[in-house]
């Protein structure tokens, strides 16, 4: 077992920790792609946390624009009054209207984006004189938080466990788009697109299409599968059904999505004109200050404005002005250092190197991703498709020896209850340089 992750005792902690056996380390400073353990241990964080701190570490000017912003005004609260930091981000973020997006909501965490969304959704449907579009369509093997909103959407059953008395009523699955469990012997990519559109269109038929409300993908998934993009074709086949039967696409880029792809939208490498609502969060903000946000287009904008014109949900510290400072400052590095660029660039350079040097493992069956948004899926025999089952704990090992060995890498669980899965993540800040993509 390894050394970091047992070597500390609980007593001394006051925290509900996600191990309620053993501490943490504890995470003193950072530094760009590195961070320091109070044992004075460096660590590559090659997967910028859970995918969130895109500029690395103590970036000095993002630290500046938050100081400024505090002290000009710490607070605003949102209900009554705007911030000229949430203007100027709203502005960045949509002043193009990319995919024809034009209004941001924005909040604390990706799980209130998604109650946000959802709200907003079905605000939308009684708006709009069609309150009977109740339901919503989700993935299987997705995760889009853990409020109880979110987690009703979310097709994960052990991070549902505890609360299914909960979860929503109003929810189904279809099977996520995941060729390399989900393809079948000698299918294309476009059979496969075309059997996935099949069932999600025989779905919308099954509950009647005038009560569908929406139906809600990640664009990339990311925690539950890990960085598996759509085959060709399956997200213009999801926006034709959704037009078709005039249901709303919510695109989940909370992970995905604000650069990590190599677009600033991962929806933007789909073909598609874009989503009805997107969420996003994680390196939004960067991780100087939590931060994600609803983006919706102006026709789900103008039923609110044009009817009730009220939106009927908020928070305390919605759209705080520290952490739209922030994310303002996150927007203009990456755009001033040209980052999506090195995003591509580093993550070819990712991706090879992952191939030469884990491609020929025994346990390693599935290498894909994005950009700088990488797994690694495990198998138990990979020639065979035979998986790890559940208490295997294969992903927990990897990340824990990487920790040992100086590496940060995320491991997280796809679980429907049917099948498991297996992965770790990779996605170093955007920053990374060559000689430490190699070096990781
Ligand atoms: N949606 C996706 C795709 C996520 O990966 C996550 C978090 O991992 C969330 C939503 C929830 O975000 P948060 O943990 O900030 O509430």
């Amino acid at each position: 077992m390894s050394s970091l992750a047992h070597s500390r005792s609980y007593a001394d902690s006051h925290i509900f920790h996600r191990s309620l056996r053993k501490k943490p380390a504890n995470i003193v400073s950072g530094q760009g792609i590195t961070f320091t353990l109070s044992s004075g241990r460096t660590i590559i964080d090659a997967s910028a946390g859970p995918a969130v701190s895109c500029l690395g570490h103590n970036q000095p000017t993002v630290i500046e624009a938050v100081t400024r912003q505090m002290q000009q005004i710490s607070y605003v609260y949102s209900m009554g009054y705007t911030s000229s930091s949430a203007e100027e981000l709203a502005s960045l973020l949509l002043s193009q209207k990319p995919g024809g997006l034009a209004k941001a909501i924005f909040v604390n965490s990706g799980s209130e984006a998604t109650d946000a969304a959802l709200k907003l959704v079905s605000q939308y449907w009684i708006e709009m004189g069609q309150s009977q579009r109740t339901k919503f369509i989700a993935r299987k093997q997705s995760y889009h938080g853990n409020t109880l909103g979110a987690l009703s959407v979310s097709g994960h059953a052990s991070r549902r466990a505890y609360y299914e008395p909960w979860m929503s009523h109003n929810v189904s699955f279809v099977d996520p788009c995941y060729a390399y469990r989900g393809k079948a012997d000698g299918e294309s990519d476009v059979e496969y697109a075309l059997r996935l559109r099949t069932q999600l269109e025989d779905e919308i038929l099954r509950l009647g299409p005038d009560t569908v409300a929406a139906f809600v993908a990640e664009t990339v998934p990311g925690t539950t599968i890990g960085c598996v993009p759509a085959v060709p074709g399956y997200f213009v086949a999801v926006r034709e059904v959704c037009d078709k039967y005039g249901i709303l696409l919510i695109l989940d880029e909370i992970m995905c999505g604000m650069g990590k792809t190599g677009t600033m939208h991962a929806w933007e490498q789909e073909d598609i004109r874009g989503p009805d609502i997107q969420t996003i969060g994680k390196a939004l903000g960067g991780g100087f200050v939590p931060l994600s946000g609803v983006l919706a287009t102006q026709n789900v904008f103008d039923a609110v404005s044009n009817n009730s014109g009220t939106l009927s949900h908020g928070h305390t510290f919605q759209a705080h002005p520290t952490a739209c400072a922030a994310a303002v400052e996150v927007q203009h590095i990456i755009g001033r250092d040209n980052l999506l660029k090195n995003v591509v660039v580093m993550g070819s350079l990712l991706q090879q190197s992952l191939e030469e040097s884990l491609g020929s493992l025994p346990h390693v069956g599935d290498i894909r991703g994005r950009g700088l948004f990488w797994a690694v899926e495990f198998m138990r025999r990979p020639s065979t498709g035979d998986p790890f089952d559940k208490h295997a704990g294969y992903s927990n090992r990897v990340v824990e020896v990487s920790q040992d060995l100086g590496l940060n890498i995320l491991g997280t669980l796809g679980d429907t209850g049917e099948y498991h899965v297996e992965h770790v993540i990779l996605s170093p800040p955007y920053i990374v340089k060559a000689e430490e993509v190699a070096e990781i």
